[in-house]
């Protein structure tokens, strides 16, 4: 009888020793995957919003800082879009479009 207890007890023991590692190394791999999700967004980025001029990508209105596609230089000024086709839909009617622009609010 006693052995039985003294077997049940070690199971158990192992049972939380088990779980105890197995949480701490799923949670490092948590630490882990989530600095490699972060990092090849930054690597792949080619334009950063330090970049361009714009606040928002004037074509649809997105946030320059939700990712930047393409640039174009027009008038001293570098403008950020989110696509190459907000760009080309810009070129088409750059002059009115560069009007509407939000610019940053940054002065040099
Ligand atoms: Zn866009």
């Amino acid at each position: 009888m006693s052995k039985k207890i003294s077997f049940y007890f070690m199971g158990i023991v192992v049972l939380l020793f088990a779980a105890c590692s197995n949480s701490s190394t799923t949670q490092k791999q948590q630490e882990k995957s989530n600095t490699t999700i972060l990092m090849p967004k930054k690597d792949s980025a080619k334009y950063t919003v330090a970049m361009v001029d714009n606040k928002k990508d004037p074509t649809c209105g997105m946030p320059v800082i939700a990712g930047i596609e393409d640039t174009v230089h027009y008038k001293k000024k570098v403008i950020g879009f989110c696509s190459k086709e907000c760009k080309n839909d810009f070129m088409k009617n750059a002059s009115k479009a560069f009007a509407s622009i939000e610019w940053k609010n940054k002065t040099k």
